[in-house]
């Protein structure tokens, strides 16, 4: 079994939501909010992959990878295309000012736990001047997360998991890009708890394969499928 962060965090909120999405294959529509950040992280890989670092390439990079889908009209994809547009300016000043050299985007790693596979994506590995390695991970909504939520956050924590064990490599910091919102939150990494972590995936790999997809409600309000699973708590 391979197991990704997302079908990971998916099976863990609810496994019957994960039965509905990747067993039966129901999809989730894009909205404004989806499709303006993936085409975010569209422009910034073709950006930081590019090796041309001027804000007319990023820019550019915006307009090449944008996503026209999601949007309920043309007036508002125009307004979110704006918001792309000031938050990606914002972002290439504050670039200019940055020290470390990246030396992955989208770099993608797989480490063996027990009979599964985990794999996965990691947005972009810096290394600064003192050779200490920082993982970051591009966010689009509007706020930003605390130093206490980007430390605790098992998104970043399975990252750091496969840039060790996956890419041999020890990160010293997490780093959570807030590209709309103008914040870098970073903290240090140290470690804890990463076998407990990894039997954790592990197991959500073992109930996957052996089909056990109950149903989980406290997710039910922000569940796109609440209003015709039969199981939701929240019609
Ligand atoms: S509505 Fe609730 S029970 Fe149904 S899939 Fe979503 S989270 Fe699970």
């Amino acid at each position: 079994m391979e197991i990704s962060y997302t079908r990971y965090r998916i099976y863990r909120e609810c496994p019957w939501k994960y039965k509905l999405l990747f067993v039966d294959g129901r999809k989730i529509p894009l909205g404004p909010k989806s499709s303006f950040g993936l085409s975010l992280h569209r422009a910034l890989e073709a950006w930081l992959e590019s090796g041309e670092f001027s804000l007319e390439s990023l820019l550019s990079a915006l307009r090449s990878k944008w996503l026209t889908m999601g949007y309920p009209d043309e007036e508002s994809e125009a307004r979110w295309f704006a918001k792309a547009e000031r938050a990606l300016t914002r972002f290439h000043g504050e670039e200019e000012s940055r020290r470390a050299r990246t030396v992955a985007v989208e770099k993608e790693f797989f480490w063996p736990s027990g009979a599964h596979i985990v794999r996965g994506m990691i947005d972009r590995i810096d290394q600064g001047p003192d050779g200490a390695y920082e993982l970051i991970d591009y966010k689009t909504g509007p706020g930003a997360p605390t130093p206490e939520q980007v430390a605790k956050d098992p998104q970043m924590r399975f990252y750091a998991l496969g840039a060790k064990r996956g890419l041999g490599l020890a990160p010293s910091t997490l780093t959570v890009d807030c590209v709309v919102a103008g914040e870098r939150v970073s903290v240090p990494y140290e470690g804890v708890g990463e076998e407990a972590y990894d039997a954790d995936i592990r197991a959500a790999a073992s109930g996957i394969e052996a089909a056990a997809f109950p149903a989980d409600t406290k997710y039910c309000p922000r569940c796109d499928f609440k209003s015709d699973c039969p199981y939701s708590a929240a019609k």
